[in-house]
């Protein structure tokens, strides 16, 4: 630990420590060179694990990335914007929840997919198409015709 007053290293020694309410710890500290007193905060930082691609490449986990793919998905259909900011977050931080250094991209596609389904169905169906590789009408049917029977079995829509 440097102090901030006269730059000495390690030469600090603590006075007193507590606890905040994140989980958080503060420490007072004397340095042992000047004799200023200064404090330090200590937090545990969630990570977002990093993301193995299908051919097994690695790449960080990029909010702005995820909310880009979304948000072409969601061209011309009325899905908020905040909805898709709320959506992006929420998976970011079930993927720190996991509490893993790597995870496959398909965990984010899952959770993106699962996201779009309930707040629109063509959103959903577009960006199925290029996740679920879709590469053919019947296969898109079969998906469109599987979210009409999901909409037909809740009792309220
Ligand atoms: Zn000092």
């Amino acid at each position: 630990m440097k102090c901030p007053y006269c730059g000495a290293t390690n030469a600090s020694r603590v006075i007193d420590t507590s606890h905040d309410s994140r989980g958080g710890i503060r420490r007072r500290r004397e340095c042992k060179n000047c004799g200023e007193r200064f404090s330090t905060y200590e937090r545990a930082i969630l990570a977002t694990p990093v993301l193995i691609k299908a051919g097994g490449e690695r790449e960080p986990f990029d909010r702005d990335k995820l909310l880009q793919g979304m948000r072409i998905a969601c061209a011309k259909r009325p899905v908020a914007a905040a909805d898709l900011e709320r959506l992006a977050d929420q998976i970011e931080t079930r993927l720190q929840r996991m509490g893993k250094a790597e995870v496959s991209s398909r965990v984010v596609g899952d959770m993106v997919i699962e996201g779009l389904k309930a707040l629109d169905a063509i959103a959903y169906i577009r960006y199925a198409i290029v996740y679920l590789r879709l590469d053919n009408l019947a296969s898109v049917r079969e998906e469109i015709n599987k979210l009409l029977e999901d909409q037909n079995a809740k009792p309220s829509s």
